[in-house]
């Protein structure tokens, strides 16, 4: 455990998942570890958290990471190094190629989880003193469309409105949005909108998510038709006349040919229903709520973003609300739900490859500005690769040199087995890691370097509604681990550019860029912190969340933009886009008859590094899986909890079954959290097609052409571990952490009696074991105890009875064990005795599906609020209210059966 030293008060921090930028507050729970809680002066939750959010404190420990920079030699070994050698190994690996190659034949591959200070420098380094712009990261998965859609109407990518739009709405569209898991603490406050104000939330998705437990009316479209809706909404706006001439007029160009486009798409209701699935009635629903309620709110997530005609999707949102005028007023505007923590400060540095810096492109007028205010020798003057190009020029060898910092994309990148695949040819690649081991390390990374985690991490965010805040550290670096921009600095030097990355501390970088963001502005640009350009660095250590614009000698700030025009194009006025007809780019076809959809769940966040290490997390949905409509089930021969092989055209995964009528027919769902450290089949990344859209270059993750079939495994069952084990080869397994150790749950069609041959060398050779085997019933169980306490055990059954292991994960983290607990533990009753709490629900309070069923067929409990009351679930976070709803409902439908 990184320890954490006493820091009476507590320390005020941000949260490092989502986008919403939650504030929270950290203190020392007196024994080295930390209390973590929501900061209830910070404005964009004021106190309130989500599931991953509280369980901060239990993904602090080192086991996982790196802790010393590394060199790979020639026996494909690491030997630790020290600093000064690894930093000059990499600055000469990177020379070495440049000067062979050129500039473009390097890259840097960076994170929305980097600080901003991080980003800017990796940023400067690459764009102004190497002399490319191949710099991408991660977001360009993220919400590289929006940004697309931002610039394209905006001249600039700017999120017009606030949170607090979100409390003024009189309603709230909700576009490929799983907010009730996504962004749960932004979700809450719009469900506090619709109880106490009467606010209307329409959820417009393919698949019925948490989110639509609480919609109002719920659009269940055809996957890829938000541009078909949305191109209705406005003839229909415009045939009712209910646009917003002035508005058009004075601030906005382009509006006939951007409804002809419109027509030309969705002329008449008829075509609008048929192009999106969606019943005629519920269409003329919708568009009578937006025209009828002038403070709407269309907030868009992955589901617009990730597709191969995202920006077009995100333009046809922003087209309505401009021809309506609500944009820039309070509870009005397009509102963009950043994924990830610091995609924003990504943004705002230039950290996307078709991005210079601090808002500005590649134009003359701004590659000179750039260039003087850096004083770069050699500033890059064209836009860099985007990260499916960049990953397609490194497999095609012309890109020979990669810096990845702070992210995984050997399994998050679409195509993710090509991605390993072509790392592995680099002549040189970095990794910057927390971690010792991910699919990119193990992609043969040359050398790796420890960097500073969330924690030991000093610096700002920005959220989704442009607000920038500290991340402050609370714990050492513990080995050797350094922070990004000191990495990042040091490499500089190295190469050759001592003066201009002569950082003394990080406030130092924050000036420079707030300096940057002002240089030349004069409001001609969004993105402006002249206001904080000087600020000493107690004010910046004591700096409270503020949101841009801060200009300097402004006297008072507005929160939002665009209520009256002053767009950010030459004329300052808004450009209507003309939308392309919505079409699904790749085809379905006989050998690939399905659509696989991508995202995320509750309880997790990206590839696990952090959120994996959470017991209490790891136990809402354990395993990977894949939703299936019923329908589609039964005509492929697949059962609610059984296996089925998912292929695409670029790979395959084994993934345990869940059948769902709120998937669409024709559709399957995966999450995407899940990697080769984590799971033996589960990368979904790999299935996931490479087309990207036109104007963002942002992959489509939303619809790849798959196939499914069921897959028959003899046993099931689980491990229990106190480090962690290899599980036998041929066998399925998902890893997760549990109390006390790692969890292991595992399925065979090897033979009971190869299975028990391959469980003693799992445990300590001086372990006490007892078995239990009833070989007819297809049943083993061994346990192996020291010192009084399970040490680990193994449990397999005939996979139509798989053993259930909450009862025995309980045990297992309990320091000692009675004889009758150890006697229980594997007696042929013990199973039954135990009684199973069923998926957890409630990661709060540990309250299980099982006893909340329980609780509603008692009649203890009949609707939500007497849940909470009567076993607490639901009453914390708030994170898992939609699925209570849901079981409630279920309930309720079940009894009138
Ligand atoms: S909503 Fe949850 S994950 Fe997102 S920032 Fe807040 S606490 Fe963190």
């Amino acid at each position: 455990m990184n320890a954490l030293s006493h820091h009476p008060p507590a320390v005020r921090t941000t949260c490092p998942y989502c986008g919403v930028g939650c504030g929270l507050l950290v203190a020392s729970d007196g024994l080295g570890g930390a209390i973590v809680s929501g900061d209830p002066k910070h404005p964009a939750n004021f106190g309130r958290l989500c599931s991953k959010g509280s369980a901060l404190g239990e993904t602090l420990g080192l086991d996982t990471r790196l802790l010393h920079p590394m060199i790979r030699g020639a026996e494909r070994n690491y030997s630790r190094v020290d600093w000064d050698k690894a930093l000059g190994h990499v600055a000469a690996g990177f020379r070495t190629v440049i000067e062979r190659s050129g500039a473009d034949s390097v890259a840097f591959y960076l994170s929305g989880q980097l600080l901003t200070e991080d980003y800017y420098v990796a940023n400067k380094l690459m764009k102004g003193f190497i002399g490319t712009a191949n710099v991408d990261t991660n977001s360009r998965l993220c919400m590289a469309s929006s940004v697309a859609g931002h610039r394209r109407a905006f001249g600039s990518d700017t999120v017009p409105g606030c949170y607090e739009d979100l409390d003024q709405a009189d309603l709230i569209i909700l576009v490929g949005s799983n907010a009730a898991w996504c962004h749960p603490v932004l979700f809450q406050r719009m469900t506090r909108n619709q109880a106490e104000r009467g606010a209307r939330l329409v959820v417009i998705d393919p698949r019925r998510t948490a989110t639509a437990e609480s919609a109002d009316l719920v659009l269940p479209i055809a996957p890829g038709m938000d541009t078909a809706l949305f191109a209705g909404l406005l003839v229909r706006l415009a045939d009712t006349l209910a646009l917003d001439y002035s508005y058009i007029d004075t601030s906005t160009t382009g509006f006939e040919n951007a409804i002809a486009a419109a027509r030309a798409i969705a002329p008449d209701l008829a075509t609008t229903a048929r192009l999106t699935g969606l019943a005629a009635a519920d269409v003329v629903r919708f568009f009578e709520l937006f025209q009828a309620t002038p403070r709407v709110v269309t907030c868009f997530s992955q589901g617009v973003n990730q597709s191969a005609q995202g920006t077009d999707k995100v333009s046809a949102i922003i087209n309505c609300h401009l021809a309506t005028g609500r944009i820039g007023r309070p509870g009005m505007g397009p509102f963009s739900l950043t994924g990830q923590p610091n995609a924003m400060g990504g943004r705002e540095v230039g950290g996307l490859a078709n991005q210079l810096a601090a808002h500005m492109g590649f134009v003359g007028e701004d590659i000179d500005r750039v260039r003087r205010f850096w004083n770069a020798p050699q500033i890059a003057t064209r836009e860099g690769l985007k990260a499916v190009q960049m990953f397609d020029a490194i497999a095609a060898g012309r890109v020979k040199a990669l810096w990845v910092m702070g992210t995984n994309p050997a399994a998050s990148l679409p195509r993710a087995g090509a991605v390993a695949a072509a790392l592995k040819e680099l002549e040189f690649l970095v990794v910057s890691e927390n971690v010792l081991s991910n699919d990119t390390v193990r992609s043969g990374a040359h050398v790796l370097l420890p960097a500073a985690a969330w924690g030991e991490k000093d610096g700002t965010v920005t959220n989704s509604e442009r607000r920038i805040s500290r991340q402050r550290a609370f714990l050492p670096l513990p080995g050797e681990a350094r922070p990004d921009w000191w990495i990042v600095s040091q490499v500089a030097k190295h190469m050759g550019f001592a003066d201009a990355f002569a950082y003394a501390s990080v406030a130092d970088i924050f000036r420079e860029h707030a300096a940057l963001s002002a240089f030349e502005n004069s409001g001609r640009r969004d993105f402006d912190l002249g206001a904080l350009a000087h600020i000493s660095d107690e004010q910046f250590a004591a700096l409270e969340p503020v949101q841009w614009p801060a200009r300097a000698n402004e006297k008072q700030r507005d929160q939002r933009f665009f209520a009256h025009g002053g767009f950010f194009t030459t004329d300052r006025k808004a450009r209507f886009a003309v939308l392309e007809r919505p079409a699904l780019r790749a085809p379905i076809s006989e050998a690939f008859p399905f659509r696989l959809n991508t995202g995320r769940i509750r309880d997790q966040w990206h590839t696990m590094t952090r959120s994996g290490l959470s017991p209490r997390l790891a136990q809402h949905l354990p395993e990977p899986f894949v939703e299936v409509n019923p329908d589609d089930a039964q005509a492929t021969g697949l059962l609610d909890g059984g296996f089925a092989r998912v292929t695409s055209p670029f790979g395959a995964c084994v993934l345990r079954v869940s059948i769902s009528p709120g998937q669409q027919p024709g559709s399957l769902f995966a999450p995407i959290h899940w990697t080769g450290e984590t799971s033996s089949s589960a990368r979904v990344g790999e299935l996931v097609t490479s087309e990207t859209d036109p104007h963002s270059g942002q992959p489509e993750a939303k619809a790849t052409p798959a196939k499914i079939a069921p897959i028959m495994f003899a046993f099931r069952g689980f491990v229990l571990a106190r480090a962690p084990i290899a599980m036998p080869r041929e066998t399925w397994w998902a890893k997760v952490a549990v109390n006390g150790g790692h969890g292991y749950l595992f399925a065979a069609e090897r033979s009971l009696q190869s299975l028990r041959e391959c469980t003693p060398p799992m445990f300590a050779a001086d372990a006490d074991i007892a078995d239990y085997i009833d070989e007819p019933r297809g049943v083993y169980r061994m346990a192996a105890f020291r010192s009084g306490r399970l040490d680990g055990c193994v449990f397999i059954g005939p996979a139509s009875a798989a053993p259930h292991w909450n009862a025995i994960v309980d045990l297992f983290a309990a320091d000692a064990l009675g004889d009758v607990e150890r006697r229980i533990l594997l007696s042929g009753r013990s199973v039954d005795g135990f009684a199973d709490t069923g998926p957890l629900v409630c990661a709060c309070f540990g309250v299980g599906l099982t006893a909340i069923r329980n609780a509603i067929t008692s009649g203890h409990a009949s609707d939500v609020e007497a849940i909470g009351r009567t076993l607490r679930a639901g009453t914390n976070c708030g994170s898992c209210l939609p699925e209570l709803k849901r079981i409630v409902a279920d309930a309720r439908i079940t009894a009138n059966v």
